[in-house]
């Protein structure tokens, strides 16, 4: 589990924005990532810990990759969409 702050993400985001990843939600907190290029597929699981934000991602890269930042935004829809409801 990498922890997600605003400096870890961002090299990775700034990937994400380039490869545009094909991103697939399996549950909340749960995504398929597929590299668009090679086909690649990746599963990129989140978790939260009081405030601080984990990432997880069954790629071999060892800090956050664009996997993790891919699914960021969905993420955060998804939260704020279950705040809401709950
Ligand atoms: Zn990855």
């Amino acid at each position: 589990m990498l922890e997600i702050t605003k400096q870890s993400i961002e090299k990775a985001t700034a990937k994400a924005r380039i490869a545009k990843p094909l991103v697939k939600v399996i549950e909340f907190r749960r995504y398929s990532v597929t590299n668009r290029e090679t086909g690649a597929t990746y599963e990129v699981r989140f978790t939260k810990v009081g405030n601080h934000k984990f990432g997880e991602c069954s790629c071999p890269a060892t800090k956050i990759c664009y996997h993790i930042s891919s699914c960021l935004p969905i993420n955060a829809v998804l939260a704020s969409q279950m705040i809401q409801t709950a």
